[in-house]
């Protein structure tokens, strides 16, 4: 059996989590087993996680916001109660921080990251991607018990039923937390960065700050979020959050746009795994026209506005 942890905001499922469920669809009928969702809080879920295929939703009510510490707690005691063979969770913030506290503690082995999997000889091959993209690494787990995270973007959820899951209450003792959330401040209006379908993002040949605002209108023509390369960030340009790149985000969205953004392999080790990646850059040497799907090869200050332009017509 499969349990798949749902991670939502004010009972909305997270697009990443009906992924990790989109794999434990697929993985149940590879292997012929069942799979469960399970979920912490007393919120009605939405989409219903029967349209996705979970027949029973385990729900593990409080009305309390868990720290970090908590929820870990929580998913060990449901693999201890249930012995599932897959614990499959999207890996998010939340999930990169304990996924290998859940692992640890239920004596499972741990798989991050999963892109696809496939089978063969009897066995389950689970594939991830390793030296910031450059690589991948196929592994088998060896104990009986797996804690799988998912990379965002590799599976695609899909509506399978108009049957809602059945609920189940588990209930357990919730230890203190170890951790206090002092305050949490939402950028508002925009899609985080690694949920984002759409990224535009630039980089130093916008030359100054005060050049963003065709940047910012280009997303939200797009309904993209916003981001940028790391040198933007360290001077202040733009805020730190927006940084992608080995030592910033890494993102997967299904498009990528790079404007005025040389492409040095630190800043494609964040964003390499995008479905389609469009350049814009005026040097047709700049690294990032080798990863592109498409490319503009121009000044992008004509380009930009260009495009805007032609996109608001498109609209209109
Ligand atoms: C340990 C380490 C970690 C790092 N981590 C990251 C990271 O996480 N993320 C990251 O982004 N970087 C990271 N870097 C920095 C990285 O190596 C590059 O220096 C950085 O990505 C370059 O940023 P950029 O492309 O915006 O600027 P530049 O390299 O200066 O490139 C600007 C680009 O804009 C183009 N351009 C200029 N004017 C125009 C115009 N008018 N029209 C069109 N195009 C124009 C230029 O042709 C050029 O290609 C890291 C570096 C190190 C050493």
């Amino acid at each position: 059996m499969i349990i798949v942890f749902l991670e939502h905001k004010a009972g909305q499922i997270k697009k990443l989590s009906l992924e990790a469920l989109e794999m434990a669809h697929q993985l149940a009928s590879t292997e012929g087993i069942s799979y469960k969702a399970m979920v912490i809080g007393n919120e009605v879920l939405s989409p219903n996680p029967g349209n996705y295929g979970a027949k029973e939703l385990i729900r593990i009510a409080t009305n309390e916001k868990l720290s970090s510490d908590q929820i870990a707690s929580v998913c060990f005691n449901v693999v201890q109660s249930l012995q599932p063979k897959y614990f499959i969770a999207g890996l998010s913030t939340l999930m990169k921080g304990i996924g290998g506290q859940i692992a640890i503690k239920t004596q499972s082995s741990l798989i991050s990251g999963v892109s696809a999997f496939r089978r063969d000889s009897g066995k389950s091959i689970f594939k991830k991607s390793v030296f910031s993209g450059k690589a991948f690494a196929e592994l088998s787990p060896i104990s009986d018990k797996t804690v799988l995270t998912v990379m965002a973007n590799c599976f695609n959820s899909t509506i399978k039923s108009e049957e809602l899951a059945t609920e189940n209450t588990m209930t357990f003792g919730i230890p203190s937390a170890k951790i206090q959330s002092i305050e949490t401040r939402l950028i508002q209006g925009k899609t985080p960065l690694t949920e984002a379908a759409v990224v535009v993002s630039a980089g130093r040949g916008l030359k100054d700050p005060s050049n963003w605002g065709m940047i910012e209108e280009l997303a939200d023509l797009l309904g993209a979020t916003t981001a940028c390369s790391r040198p933007v960030a360290d001077v202040g340009w733009r805020p730190h959050h927006e940084h992608v790149g080995q030592t910033g985000i890494a993102i997967r969205p299904n498009v990528y746009i790079a404007i005025g953004i040389s492409g040095a392999i630190q800043h494609l080790a964040g964003v390499n795994n995008s479905r389609k990646i469009l350049v814009i850059n005026k040097d047709p040497e700049a690294p990032f026209f080798k990863a592109a799907d498409y490319g503009v090869c121009g000044d992008l200050f004509e380009v930009v506005p260009k495009l805007n332009q032609a996109i608001k017509k498109l609209k209109n």
